[in-house]
C-alpha cells in the first residue's frame, strides 16, 4: 500500500526533499524495518517539504501533513499525542518513527529577571548553549549558538577560553531558535510577563546570534538556518542579529549574498586600537586589524544601506574612560563611516572564571555613552546584562555542566604509576574534589616530575585542578 501511494509523480518531486528524508522514506516504503536513532524524524526541525513526502509515503493524504504542521508551528505542538485531530494511525506512525526534538537538555537555569539559559548536549556529547530573554512587553529574544566551542580566543569569553569541538549543523542551530518559539507560546513553560498579564500573548520575535561561537566563521550552516528561521518560524530577518568578533571576509561575503536575508550585523569592537585590540580579540591581527575591518564595515554600510551595530564591553578601569570614548569617536570618524548608520552598544563585563576584569560601574557606563553622545553625536546605547545571577554570559553554563559532571563522576585523573612522585601528586589515585583543593600550582613544577611528564600533560592537570576547585562554593549553592 505504502509503495502504490509513493507515485511516479511524488518520485519526480523526490529530488526536493533533503537527503536524510530521502533515505528515510526510501527505507520506510512498503515495509516497517526497525530504525536507528539517526533515521527518526526531528519534529522540531522537519522541513514542511520533508513532512509531507514522510506522510503521502505512508498513504495518507497531503492535507494531513498540513495539519501536523500546524500543530508544530502554529500552535508550538511537538507530542504527537496532543494531535488530536490526527487519524490514529498516523499518529502511531508519527509516534513510532519521530522525535519531538534531537537536543537533550542537560541543564536549565531560571534569572529572576525572567532569563532562562539552557545547555543542550548534541547527539555526540557536545554542550552548547542557549538563552531566552523576555521583556516587560511580551517579545522574547533567544540569543543562540552557532559552534561548539571557538577558535577566536577572545580572552574575556569562557567559550573563547574552552577551544573549538566542532561546527553546529544547521538543524542543531535552528532547532534551538525552533523550541524557544514553541515554548515562548506556552505560559507555563515561559517567564508570565506584564504583557500576557494584561491579555497580549507572548512571542518570539528576535534572535540574536551571541551565543557560543562565531556565527560568520560557521557562514553556511548558518545561513540555511537564517532563511529557515524567516520562513518556518516567521521571523523577519530585521529581527535577526549577527554578531561577528570581525571575520573580514565572511563580512564581505555576508554584504553582497544574495542567499543570506538581511539581517543585522553587530561587530564586537571592545577596543579602538590595534595594541589593545590585538591583545583582547587575536582575531583582530588575524583578519588586517582595524583598518581592514572598519574599511569593510564602510563598504557594508555603502552597500546594504543598513545600520551597523559596534558591541563594546566595558571593563573596569580597561577601555571604559572617556578618553577611550574618545578614541572610539575618532576611530568612527576616520574610518568615515556615517555617524547616522552607526550605533554603539555598550554593556559591563559578563565577568569570567579564566578571566580577571571585572564590570565597569553604571557612573563609569554614563560617562562612556555621555562623551560619545553630547561631544561626538554617536547614538550610544547602555544595555543591561540579563541573567547575570545565573551566569547567562556564553560559555559560562557549559562550564558548570563540566564542572558538575567532573564532581559527579570522580573523574580518575590517572597520570602514571610513579612513586617518587605519589605523595605530591596523587598519581594513580583517584581524583576528588576533596584532595583536589588542596594541590598548589608549585606542585606541578617539581623538576623531576616535569622530567617525566610532558609539559602539555602537566598544564591539562594544572587546568583540571583549577576547573575543579574554582567554582566549588558556586555548586555548593545549587
Ligand atoms: S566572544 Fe564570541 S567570537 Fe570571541 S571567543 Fe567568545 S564566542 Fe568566540
Amino acid at each position: 500500500m505504502y509503495a502504490a501511494a509513493f507515485s511516479a509523480r511524488r518520485v519526480r518531486a523526490f529530488h526536493l526533499v533533503s537527503k536524510p528524508i530521502r533515505a528515510f522514506v526510501a527505507c520506510n516504503v512498503g515495509s516497517t524495518p526497525a530504525l536507528s536513532d539517526s533515521k527518526f524524524i526531528n519534529l522540531s526541525t522537519v522541513t514542511k517539504k520533508d513532512l509531507e513526502t514522510v506522510i503521502t509515503s505512508w498513504g495518507h493524504p497531503r492535507f494531513r501533513a498540513d495539519q501536523v504542521w500546524n500543530w508544530i508551528r502554529d500552535k508550538g505542538v511537538t507530542n504527537v499525542e496532543e494531535m488530536n485531530n490526527i487519524p490514529k494511525k498516523l499518529r502511531q506512525q508519527l509516534a513510532e518513527y519521530s522525535k519531538p526534538t534531537s537536543l537533550e537538555l542537560a541543564s536549565e537555569l531560571r534569572s529572576k529577571d525572567g532569563t532562562i539559559k539552557r545547555a543542550y548536549r548534541c547527539y555526540d556529547g557536545q554542550l552548547i548553549e542557549s538563552v531566552l530573554m523576555p521583556y516587560e512587553d511580551g517579545r522574547y529574544t533567544a540569543c543562540i549558538s552557532s559552534q561548539a566551542g571557538c577558535a577566536q580566543g577572545c580572552v574575556f569569553c569562557a567559550t573563547g577560553q574552552m577551544g573549538f569541538s566542532r561546527q553546529l549543523t544547521a538543524d542543531e542551530i535552528f532547532e534551538q531558535v525552533a523550541r524557544f518559539a514553541a515554548e515562548s507560546q506556552h505560559e507555563d513553560v515561559v517567564h508570565e510577563t506584564k504583557s500576557k498579564q494584561h491579555g497580549r500573548s507572548n512571542r518570539l520575535s528576535n534572535v540574536v546570534f551571541m551565543g557560543m561561537g562565531e556565527p560568520l566563521a560557521n557562514y553556511r550552516h548558518v545561513s540555511t538556518a537564517i532563511n529557515r528561521i524567516t520562513q518556518d518560524l516567521g521571523i523577519g530577518a530585521r529581527k535577526i542579529t549577527v554578531s561577528t568578533v570581525g571575520i573580514v571576509p565572511n563580512i564581505r561575503k555576508l554584504t553582497t549574498d544574495p542567499n543570506m536575508p538581511q539581517v543585522r550585523l553587530a561587530v564586537s569592537l571592545h577596543c579602538a586600537t590595534d595594541e589593545e585590540r590585538d591583545v583582547l580579540l587575536p582575531a583582530n591581527k588575524r583578519y588586517g586589524g582595524l583598518d581592514e575591518l572598519m574599511g569593510c564595515l564602510r563598504e557594508y554600510i555603502e552597500v546594504t544601506g543598513r545600520r551597523v551595530t559596534l558591541e563594546w564591553a566595558l571593563i573596569a578601569g580597561e577601555n571604559d574612560t572617556p578618553e577611550t570614548a574618545r578614541k572610539l569617536a575618532r576611530l568612527i570618524q576616520k574610518s568615515r563611516l556615517r555617524k547616522d548608520m552607526v550605533h554603539v552598544n555598550v554593556i559591563p563585563l559578563n565577568p569570567t572564571g579564566g578571566f580577571g576584569g571585572n564590570p565597569s560601574d553604571r557612573k563609569r557606563v554614563n560617562d562612556f555613552v555621555n562623551t560619545l553622545e553630547k561631544d561626538f553625536g554617536i547614538a550610544c546605547t547602555p544595555r543591561v546584562r540579563r541573567g547575570i545571577d545565573i551566569d547567562a554570559g556564553c560559555g559560562q553554563l557549559k562550564s558548570k555542566v563540566l564542572e558538575k559532571e567532573l564532581q559527579d563522576t570522580r573523574l580518575k585523573a590517572i597520570v602514571k604509576d610513579d612513586a617518587t612522585s605519589e605523595s605530591k601528586m596523587m598519581i594513580g589515585k583517584e581524583f576528588t574534589y576533596d584532595n583536589a583543593i588542596n594541590i598548589e600550582e608549585e606542585d606541578f613544577e617539581d623538576p623531576e616530575f616535569n622530567d617525566e611528564l610532558s609539559k602539555a600533560e602537566t598544564a591539562r592537570l594544572l587546568n583540571l585542578v583549577k576547573a575543579t576547585t574554582i567554582d566549588l562554593s558556586k555548586l555548593d549553592g545549587q
